[in-house]
């Protein structure tokens, strides 16, 4: 089986790479910065059930929006801080490089993506078995093991 031989970043295409995360992170709408109290808006007395419903609805939307953020935001400097160690677009399971293509598509991409292929497969085995074990499947091997 012949292996496509990825060659690694050139400086160019690292630099195009490390300005779109730079600029994705300046496009996240909540920094990290962002306090609790800046979302629990209060509503003023005697509001009825109905605006503080929908005052909590907005409110677990928004933190649900942010945890998300801040979870991207990470991911973003954890990329980032490849570069310093030279080792953005180095696959973190085999060592192999990412091609550009697909860090271009997704520049916080910390998998080759045979690994990540793996790793969805190994993902959705793990769902199947804990699946079938809810269902009480899960077939007895101890008496195979004598
Ligand atoms: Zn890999």
């Amino acid at each position: 089986m012949a292996t496509e031989k990825v060659r690694a970043l050139t400086k160019k295409q690292l630099e195009t790479l490390r300005l779109k995360l730079l600029s994705e992170k300046k496009s996240l709408v909540f920094s990290e910065k962002v306090e609790d109290s800046a979302i629990s808006l209060s509503l003023p007395e005697g509001s009825d059930e109905v605006e503080q419903s929908i005052t909590d609805y907005n409110n677990s939307h928004l933190l649900r929006f942010r945890n998300r953020e801040v979870f991207y935001a990470k991911k973003i400097d954890g990329a980032l801080k490849k570069f310093e160690v030279n080792e953005y677009g180095m696959c973190s399971d085999c060592a192999s490089w990412i091609k550009f293509e697909r860090l271009l598509a997704r520049p916080t991409a910390d998998l080759c993506i045979q690994c990540k292929e793996e790793a969805e497969k190994e993902e959705s085995n793990n769902f199947i078995a804990r699946q079938s074990k809810s269902l009480g499947r899960v077939v007895d091997l101890t008496g195979m093991m004598a």
